[in-house]
């Protein structure tokens, strides 16, 4: 009963995975582009709904809490070497330590303090994360993280002095708006800034995220639909 439904579980992920890959391939094709890479947005996720997608292949994945990840993350982490996982939600500065030594990326670096906490952890050298994105809030929304454009001169410098490894910028644009200018803005000020990696495109915009330089997408509902 167990394998039967293991294999179930294997062949829907096989399934989904397919179609998910074969929709973002033809998307950056539209955009004369080659296969970005996916982030699989697992938040909410239990390991069983986790595995059948490691099982398939996939290695990327997103997760927007520390605590969370950790806890479903780190024996997978020893067992999957190839992993590469994303924090893309919020980072408060008493876990900096920990997200440090979880996450390959983190995309969410929106404040002064937050600079200085990972650039104090990252001197013992024992890190894994291996890049570092700004969050930056394009739709200057008093709810949602991120940087406001103005200061993100003075954020980047500060990452760049205590030579942390800043390699992009990551946005999430309003739910209700075109998000066109967003990606549009977010583009702009990575290459003012001369930075390469820009995460942005989420399920439902994921298309014109690409045709606007996405480096890679970010899908939790694509991948899970049901939740
Ligand atoms: C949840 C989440 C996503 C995935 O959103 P979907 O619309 O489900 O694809 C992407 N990015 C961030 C930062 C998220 O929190």
């Amino acid at each position: 009963m167990l394998l039967c439904w293991m294999l179930f579980e294997k062949n829907k992920a096989a399934t989904t995975l397919g179609s998910v890959y074969e929709a973002v391939r033809q998307a950056c094709q539209a955009a004369g582009r080659e296969p970005i890479p996916i982030l699989a947005v697992s938040k909410n996720q239990s390991v069983e709904r986790i595995l059948p997608l490691l099982d398939v292949g996939h290695r990327w994945f997103g997760e927007n809490r520390v605590q969370e990840a950790m806890n479903k993350w780190s024996s997978l982490c020893l067992q999957y070497p190839d992993l590469q996982l994303h924090l893309i939600g919020p980072l408060q500065t008493n876990k900096v330590k920990q997200a440090l030594k979880l996450f390959d990326v983190i995309e969410s670096v929106d404040r002064p303090q937050l600079v200085l906490a990972l650039a104090k952890e990252w001197i013992k050298g024992d890190e894994k994360t291996c890049k570092i994105l700004i969050q930056v809030n394009t739709g200057r929304e008093p709810q949602k993280s991120g940087v406001l454009s103005e200061n993100l001169t003075t954020l980047v410098d500060l990452c760049r002095m205590h030579a942390l490894p800043l390699t992009g910028l990551m946005c999430i644009p309003p739910a209700h708006e075109d998000p066109t200018h967003h990606f549009q803005l977010l583009a702009g000020l990575a290459h003012t800034h001369n930075l390469s990696d820009l995460s942005m495109g989420m399920s439902s915009d994921y298309p014109i995220a690409i045709a606007h330089g996405a480096s890679w997408i970010r899908l939790g509902t694509a991948f899970w639909p049901s939740s």
